[in-house]
C-alpha cells in the first residue's frame, strides 16, 4: 500500500518535505502522523474531504469526532461568519456566551454552571482544578491509557508502548493515581487506600483514544457511590463521548458525575473547550469569591460561540438517534466482513464512535487495544488508498451528513482493503 499511496500523492509528499523543514514531523501535532507521510488536506464539504492532491475521501475521523455535523455545514459558516463580521473579540462578555452556556446547561442536568476555555486539553485541566480547590486534596486518580489532552498532570499512563514522556515533572507522576477500565475491585482498592486523598476521579465514559470502549455502567455506577462515599468529585471527560446522547454519554449510560469535560464540536469546529458542573464546585471559580482562577484571552470567543450555538442546535434528539443507528450498522457490518477474512480484525465503539483493531485478543482495556494499533497503519493505508480515510491507529466515527450509502462504502472498502493486506500483517 506503502508505494500506491507514494505514486497517487506526490504533491503531498513534496508539501511533506517543506513542512518538515520548518516544523518537527511536519505538523504542529503529532496524532496527524503516520507513515511515510499525512496528506495535505485542500478542504472539506458534507461528509468528504479534498485533498492536495486532488483526491476526494469520505471522511470517517471528522477531526477525532470533532466535525459532527460534516465539514461547512451552512448554518455553522453563516453563524460564524456573521458574528465575525461584528468584531472578533472583546474584553468584555457577550449575549453568544450565554446562550451556549444555557444550552449545555439544558441539555445536561449535572451541569449547573459552566465556563468556556479552548481545548478539551483546558477542559480537563481546570474540572482537574477545580476539584482540587473544592477538596484541598492534590492527589488525581485516573484510568490506565486514558487520554484527557496533553496537561502535566494528564499525560501519566497514556503512553502504552511504555514510553516515558520526558518533560513532565517527577512529583507530578507521584500524585496520579492509575487504576484499570471497567474494574470494579480495584477501583474499590484505590478508593480504600487513598480514598480521602483523591481529588477527583477523571474518566471518559467511553474510551476514546484508548480502545472505543465503553464503560460497563455497573463500572460507573461504582465509580459514582465511591466518589461519594469519600466526597471525592466524579468527572466525566466527554470531549469525545458528548456526541453520544443529547445529553452526552452520561445520559445514555444514566451516571450523573460533579463536573463534566467538553471540547470538540461545541465551538462549531473553531478551537473550544468547556467544564462544567455542580454550582458549588463550579462556584471556585468565582472572580471576586472564589479560590481558584481561570482566565484565557479566548475564552468564550464570541465567532466560536456562534459557531457552538448554531451546530448544538442542528445536533437534536433525531440527529444523534440517526447518527447511532448508523453506528450499530457500522459494527455490525465489520463484524460480518471480518467474518469472512482470515486477518483478525475485531471493532469497539457505541453509538456513533468506532475503533477498529487488527487482533485476535478481545479487547477489553487499554493493553488489549494496543495490542493491534501498529499493525493497523497498513490496513489504514489500504483503506486510504481506496478512498476511505480514519484515523491511522483505527478509530474512527459518523458525521450527520452520511446515510447508509457511505456506511456501505465504508465496508465494501474495508473488504477489498482486507483482501490486499498480506498476510503477514494479521
Ligand atoms: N479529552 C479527550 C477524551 C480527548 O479525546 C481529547 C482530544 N482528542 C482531549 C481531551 C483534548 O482535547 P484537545 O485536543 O482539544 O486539547
Amino acid at each position: 500500500p506503502v508505494e500506491h499511496y507514494r505514486s497517487s500523492t506526490p504533491k503531498s509528499g513534496s508539501l511533506y518535505e517543506r513542512a518538515a523543514a520548518v516544523m518537527p514531523g511536519g505538523d504542529t501535532r503529532s496524532v496527524t502522523y503516520h507513515d511515510p507521510y499525512p496528506s495535505f488536506v485542500a478542504s472539506g464539504s458534507g461528509c468528504r474531504l479534498r485533498t492536495e492532491d486532488g483526491e476526494t475521501l469520505l471522511d470517517f475521523l471528522n477531526n477525532y469526532t470533532q466535525s459532527v455535523l460534516g465539514h461547512a455545514p451552512p448554518a455553522v459558516v453563516e453563524a460564524v461568519t456573521e458574528r465575525f463580521e461584528r468584531g472578533n473579540g472583546f474584553g468584555a462578555p457577550t449575549t453568544e456566551a450565554v446562550a451556549l452556556a444555557e444550552r449545555l446547561v439544558d441539555r445536561v442536568p449535572s451541569v449547573e454552571q459552566v465556563r468556556f476555555a479552548n481545548s478539551g486539553t483546558e477542559a480537563t485541566m481546570n474540572a482537574i482544578r477545580g476539584a482540587m480547590a473544592y477538596t484541598g486534596n492534590e492527589t488525581i486518580l485516573k484510568i490506565e491509557g486514558g487520554y484527557h489532552g496533553t496537561h502535566d498532570t494528564v499525560e501519566v499512563a497514556v503512553d502504552a508502548t511504555g514510553r516515558e514522556h520526558q518533560g513532565i515533572p517527577r512529583d507530578v507522576e507521584d500524585r496520579v493515581l492509575t487504576t484499570p477500565f471497567n474494574d470494579p475491585e480495584a477501583l474499590k482498592e484505590a478508593f480504600a487506600t487513598a480514598g480521602d486523598d483523591i481529588a477527583c476521579f477523571i474518566l471518559e465514559p467511553l474510551m476514546g483514544v484508548a480502545g472505543g470502549l465503553p464503560a460497563d455502567e455497573s463500572f460507573l455506577h461504582t465509580a459514582r457511590d465511591l466518589t461519594e462515599d469519600h466526597g471525592v468529585p466524579l468527572v466525566f471527560d466527554e470531549v469525545m463521548t458528548f456526541r453520544l446522547g443529547y445529553g452526552g454519554a452520561q445520559e445514555r449510560y444514566g451516571v450523573t458525575p460533579d463536573l463534566t469535560a467538553f471540547g470538540k464540536f461545541i465551538g462549531g469546529g473553531l478551537p473550544v473547550g468547556a467544564f462544567g458542573g455542580r454550582e458549588d464546585i463550579m462556584s471556585v471559580f468565582h472572580p471576586h469569591e472564589g479560590v481558584a482562577d481561570h482566565s484565557g484571552t479566548f475564552n468564550a470567543n464570541p465567532a466560536t460561540m456562534a459557531g457552538g450555538i448554531a451546530t448544538l442546535d442542528a445536533l437534536d434528539e433525531a440527529a444523534i438517534t440517526d447518527l447511532n443507528r448508523l453506528g450499530d450498522r457500522l459494527r455490525a457490518g465489520v463484524r460480518e466482513v471480518a467474518a469472512d477474512h482470515d486477518h483478525p480484525l475485531r471493532v469497539t465503539g457505541d453509538g456513533s464512535m468506532f475503533q477498529l483493531h487488527l487482533t485476535d485478543e478481545t479487547v477489553t482495556d487499554w493493553a488489549s487495544s494496543a495490542a493491534g494499533t501498529e499493525a493497523f497503519e497498513d490496513l489504514f493505508l489500504a483503506m486510504r488508498n481506496r478512498g476511505v480515510f480514519m484515523a491511522p491507529r483505527g478509530m474512527g466515527n459518523l458525521s450527520t451528513p452520511m446515510t447508509d450509502a457511505e456506511v456501505d462504502t465504508f465496508l465494501e472498502t474495508l473488504d477489498a482493503a482486507l483482501d490486499a493486506l498480506p498476510e503477514t500483517s494479521s
